[in-house]
């Protein structure tokens, strides 16, 4: 491989920006820079450039125009998300519905509500990684406000069953959430279809820019803001409006809409092929999680007695980016949230490691990775005092 050549294989952390988004929003930079408040031919520019957007975010989730509020990001959109709907309820007890494995801008909202006295169950799942809906039911109580369940899991992959968590939530009467961050532009995401109240995206996962993402709100429910300040957005999200940043999400949202079908076609057979060659070279080695219900670009894979973290600087040297899971957790000393949600010890998650392909990814990028990952993992075996006393014991 040429020096400088670099193989990035963790799309569920980030993606590159397209150019052809950092073309949409480059007027809103330079000429087009008007405040969308204001009412003369810059702001007028402005503004357009914003509806053109949030008509093309509903046409791509199957919602009206005005269900769909901009945020700074999946995390901002999920906190308004729960924090609003619970915020807006006036029953004495609030109790949440959610799963072990959501990303943390959930986990840890609902944490912080449960120091504010709402009760929250934390509904586990099989090692499939996929939450079974019969359990959301039995997680119900009369004081349910909310239910919150991801639509793709961000380390596995896993898809969870929305709709039949919707049907449910909808003969109890209770709003449901779903943070599709990691689902929107990898599979079909349609807000009727999957019969949710709310959903959370974020346009770093597609290709956008960072700091920009949706929250879809369906008609007529209430929210509690999380800021206040003008009468942006309806009144639900004050704060001058990031123009090129939302045009670049609308541009974002279009472009995975026009090549979903062909590319996750395209992403699965390469990740099934990265999959079955490594299962095949590496002893010790397995896959986490279900290996049908899943988001077409990512794999999660073990690879026993050694840590995930050299393993990711090791790779990182032979010029593959790879990532131990979460972004947010990787340094991090605890093994994945996730990981141990699905039934593996401890030692099987720390030496977990996730890859998500992306737009860029070629078939000669996933021989690549075949070609060098079997010996960086043999090598860090040879120097692992965990290898040989666990080989040892399994003679
Ligand atoms: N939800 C999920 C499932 C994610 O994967 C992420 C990002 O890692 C987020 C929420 C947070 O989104 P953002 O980075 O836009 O705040």
């Amino acid at each position: 491989m040429d020096s400088g050549y670099r193989i990035y294989l963790d799309h569920a952390a980030t993606t590159p920006t397209d150019p052809r988004v950092i073309e949409a929003m480059l007027p809103y930079l330079t000429t087009l820079w008007g405040n969308a408040s204001s009412i003369y031919y810059e702001a007028r520019e402005a503004r357009k450039g914003l509806d053109v957007a949030r008509r093309a975010i509903a046409e791509v989730l199957g919602a009206r125009p005005q269900e769909i509020v901009f945020t700074s990001g999946g995390t901002e959109a999920d906190n308004m998300a729960i924090r609003g709907v619970v915020g807006a309820s006036e029953r004495p007890r609030k109790h949440i519905v959610t799963t072990a494995i959501e990303h943390h801008a959930v986990l840890n909202t609902c944490q912080a509500l449960e120091a504010e006295g709402v009760a929250v169950t934390y509904v586990g799942v099989g090692p499939a990684g996929i939450v079974d809906p019969e359990d959301v039911r039995r997680a119900l109580t009369p004081d349910t406000v909310l239910i919150t369940i991801m639509h793709a899991n961000n380390e596995l992959g896993t898809v969870q069953p929305i709709a039949e968590i919707a049907r449910i939530a909808r003969e109890r009467k209770i709003p449901f959430h779903t943070d599709a961050v990691q689902s929107v532009g990898k599979i079909p995401v349609n807000v009727a279809e999957l019969g949710v109240d709310l959903l959370s995206l974020s346009a770093h996962k597609l290709y956008g820019p960072k700091g920009v993402g949706a929250l879809f709100i369906r008609r007529n429910l209430r929210l509690q803001p999380l800021m206040f300040g003008g009468h942006h957005e309806r009144d639900r999200r004050p704060g001058t409006e990031n123009v090129a940043g939302i045009v670049g999400l609308g541009a974002a949202a279009e472009l995975a809409r026009a090549h979903l079908a062909e590319e996750s076609k395209r992403l699965a057979a390469l990740r099934d092929s990265l999959e079955r060659r490594l299962l095949s070279a590496i002893p010790h080695c397995g896959l986490n999680g279900d290996p049908a219900r899943r988001t077409p670009n990512t794999t999660n894979l073990h690879f026993d007695f050694i840590e995930g973290e050299p393993l990711v600087i090791a790779l990182d040297l032979k010029g593959v980016a790879v990532s131990t899971g979460a972004a947010c957790s990787s340094g991090a000393v605890e093994p994945s949230h996730v990981l141990t949600a699905i039934g593996l010890p401890p030692e099987r998650a720390r030496a977990s490691l996730r890859f998500s392909l992306g737009r860029s990814t070629t078939r000669e990028d996933i021989d690549y990775v075949c070609e060098v990952l079997p010996g960086v993992v043999e090598h860090l075996r040879e120097l692992s005092p965990l290898y040989k006393k666990g080989v040892v014991a399994a003679r």
